[in-house]
């Protein structure tokens, strides 16, 4: 919570000391209440602190849950069919095979006619843990990628992408896909999960369920599509260990088959369960590699 707070304050702290009201009347005090919440948010993450990327060679290490990334690139706000959104999270950065494929992928839909790609969480500037509850996204290799698409020659203000939502495609109620997933959704899907560098891609279990219905031909690609909760507005697009990281620990592959037989586990309704405190896990110590990544 408190990091959310500084995150909040330190961004209008920014937009505040560009208006000429705050800069003639209390400068200092914007400055020295940025430079404590600085403190705070390095203390409390040094790697939301970070701001640029390290230099050299591009390598995952560790997990994609407990990692880093050397040598990351930064993915452009809006770029040929992609809108980068959340900018002020700062987490746009990625080894460069994920900006290959987010890349390709924003041209693939471009081209098909489409309109542009939503670009949700990739990582931070050097990886690491985030603020938030998001564990993955270390390494440099995750890409969150919003179901919704933008009209392609329509604008997408930086203000406007702070706000909007990611919105839902899932009527989970009826276990069945709503009437805005189009064929727009399924191409996204296809093409992703058809690319050799991609290892998973994380999506409700309705989707798979749905595409599992309707796929004719071709239904190898179905198999890297893995149920999770929570993705029915985005899928989590999660890519192998890129050649050269000797640091990276990929996942285990996806099993035999193109899993369509193991979703009712998934869909079927439960009872619901009294909520117990969870008990507090460790947090899994980063490689070696990436402490060096904190002090360069
Ligand atoms: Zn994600």
């Amino acid at each position: 919570m408190l990091n959310l707070l500084c995150r909040r304050l330190l961004h209008s702290c920014s937009n505040a000391a560009r208006t000429r009201r705050l800069r003639t009347a209390s400068t200092a005090t914007v400055v020295l209440l940025c430079l404590a919440l600085s403190m705070v948010q390095a203390r409390a993450n040094p790697w939301a602190a970070l701001e640029h990327p390290s230099a050299g060679t591009a390598q995952a290490h560790g997990k994609y849950t407990a990692g880093c990334v050397a040598g990351a690139q930064r993915l452009a706000p809006t770029e040929p069919g992609l809108r980068t959104m959340r900018l002020e999270r700062r987490r746009n950065y990625g080894h460069p095979a994920l900006l290959r494929y987010v890349r390709a992928l924003g041209k693939h839909m471009l081209e098909a006619g489409f309109g542009a790609v939503l670009v949700g969480d990739l990582s931070m500037p050097r990886g690491g843990p985030t603020f938030s509850n998001h564990i993955s996204h270390q390494s440099g290799l995750d890409a969150d990628v919003w179901f919704r698409m933008h009209p392609a020659d329509r604008p997408l203000a930086l203000a406007r992408r702070e706000t909007l939502s990611a919105t839902s495609f899932v009527d989970w109620p009826r276990r069945q896909l709503k009437p805005n997933w189009s064929e727009a959704q399924t191409e996204m899907l296809r093409f992703t999960a058809a690319r050799r560098e991609v290892q998973r891609v994380f999506v409700s279990a309705v989707i798979k369920q749905h595409l599992c219905q309707v796929t004719r031909g071709e239904r190898t690609w179905l198999a890297k599509l893995r149920p999770w909760y929570g993705h029915a507005d985005h899928m989590h697009v999660r890519l192998s260990c890129p050649t050269g990281s000797h640091g990276c620990r990929a996942q285990a592959a996806v099993p035999d088959g193109d899993g369509c037989d193991a979703l009712e586990w998934w869909i079927k309704p439960r009872p619901a369960k009294k909520r117990e405190k969870p008990e507090p896990r460790a947090k899994p110590s980063l490689p070696v590699a990436c402490q060096a990544l904190l002090s360069r």
